[in-house]
């Protein structure tokens, strides 16, 4: 058995929705090509006075139902075909959510710990200036991802407004507030990885309160995700990052390991008041649910056949392949799919950008209360098609509702020129 990239594995998703839905084989086609890729060279000058180039990109996968919207990621492993498979996945998830947007991902090769502060900086604004030709608030609406944060959105949009000639803070979501940022938008994918737990929960017969929860990755969207279901009684038994995993079968004392992590330069190694474990440990411990969110492709067939979890909520993109899911799927293990679990991201970037384009702002609970109702819609949604069409996962049911969406956006608009 094979196991192919994050392109690969998005495209064998699409195809194994197909028979679900019924959509024309020429706009089927359409929607497995990204409409535009644009790549450029960042020549950035270092902090000794040499000069490095990095390679950077954005991705445009449809715009049919909308502006095109996604994250942007600093890591070494960007490439073209991982920006494209990330481009895609947006499409599918805005779909689902019900978001007037399309699809969009960027991202620079480069190992953002090796950089400095000024560095980091320069390499956004420079990034800026590379894809300013074909991003803006009716176009293309970044945000953050991977080692990005409100931080280098506020560059990006200070950037983009220096050559504009006014402040456009509407070109960027994820600011921080003093500049146009949204109440919320944080936690909002954490807390809707939450919400989805949750409703899984209810789903299975599980109570929250008794659930064991293992979570790979303990950065923006771990952490949330850690301290919410902490919050709601959940024993979060596990958390990792690049350096490993902690472990307590009693529950670990999150806020303490939280606060742990923001006095050690974002780490979680050497936190005194846990066992250590492997990160492949924590991904085949026997808990009530494993929550990826870190990267791609961590659980591969090979931890797909030896994962004890009762459910895997993927707070991450695209952290199962495309054969290790239909092994859990022939082992019964429901795989709660990315394109729903961590939309509350895009959600709440939806109601920043609709907040900045009317010049007002909403208070905490409102963001709140609408990305609430938001993301139950949606798992209502593909429960309801899940049980309908008999169809053998959860991934599945999900893009058969996003796929005739966006479908049905180019059905309507029809091919021109
Ligand atoms: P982040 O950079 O804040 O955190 C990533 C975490 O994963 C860090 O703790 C890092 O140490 C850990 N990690 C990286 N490689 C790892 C590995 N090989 N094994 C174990 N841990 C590893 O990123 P984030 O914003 O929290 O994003 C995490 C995932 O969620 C990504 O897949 C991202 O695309 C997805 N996501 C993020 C958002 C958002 O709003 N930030 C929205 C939707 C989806």
């Amino acid at each position: 058995m094979t196991e192919s990239g994050p392109l690969d594995n998005m495209l064998a998703q699409m195809e194994q929705a197909r028979e679900y839905v019924d959509i024309d084989d020429g706009i089927f086609e359409r929607l497995k090509y990204p409409e535009r890729t644009l790549s450029v060279s960042l020549p950035v000058e270092m902090d000794d006075g040499s000069v490095e180039v990095f390679e950077a990109y954005r991705c445009q996968f449809d715009g049919a139902r909308g502006p095109f919207k996604g994250g942007i990621r600093y890591h070494p492993t960007v490439s073209e075909e991982e920006v494209s498979a990330l481009a895609g996945w947006m499409t599918w998830k805005t779909a689902l959510v019900d978001l007037p947007f399309g699809g969009a991902k960027g991202g620079i090769i480069c190992e953002p710990k090796d950089l400095s502060q000024s560095e980091i900086e320069q390499l956004t604004r420079r990034y800026t200036e590379g894809i300013r030709r074909i991003i803006g608030p009716d176009t293309d609406i970044p945000a953050p991802d991977v080692n990005t944060n409100p931080r280098t959105m506020a560059w990006i949009m200070d950037t983009y407004s220096v050559y504009q000639g006014y402040a456009v803070p509407e070109v960027v979501t994820g600011k921080p507030p003093e500049v146009g940022g949204t109440a919320g938008r944080v936690e909002a994918t954490g807390r809707g990885v939450t919400i989805v737990t949750e409703e899984t929960f209810e789903y299975l017969g599980t109570d929250v309160e008794d659930a064991d929860v293992a979570i790979q990755g303990f950065g923006n969207v771990g952490s949330v995700t850690a301290r919410l279901l902490d919050e709601r009684g959940a024993n979060v038994v596990a958390v990792s990052d690049v350096t490993g995993a902690l472990y307590d079968p009693d529950g670990l004392a999150i806020d303490d390991v939280g606060a742990y992590v923001a006095s050690n330069d974002g780490r979680l190694e050497g936190y005194p008041e846990a066992d250590r474990i492997s990160n492949d440990d924590l991904l085949t411990l026997d808990v009530d649910a494993l929550i990826p969110a870190a990267i791609e492709d961590v659980i591969t067939v090979d931890v797909a056949e030896r994962l004890e979890a009762d459910v895997v909520v993927e707070a991450a993109n695209g952290p199962t392949t495309f054969d290790a899911a239909n092994v859990l799927t022939e082992r019964d293990v429901p795989v709660v799919p990315d394109i729903l679990a961590n939309a509350g991201g895009v959600i709440v970037s939806y109601l920043e950008w609709v907040q900045n384009s009317q010049q007002y702002s909403w208070e905490l609970e409102e963001v709140n209360r609408d990305l609430e109702a938001r993301l139950t819609t949606a798992f209502d949604e593909m429960l309801a098609a899940y049980e309908q069409k008999s169809i053998p996962d959860l991934r599945t049911a999900a893009y058969t509702i996003a796929l005739e969406r966006t479908a049905d956006a180019h059905e309507y608009r029809g091919l021109f020129p």
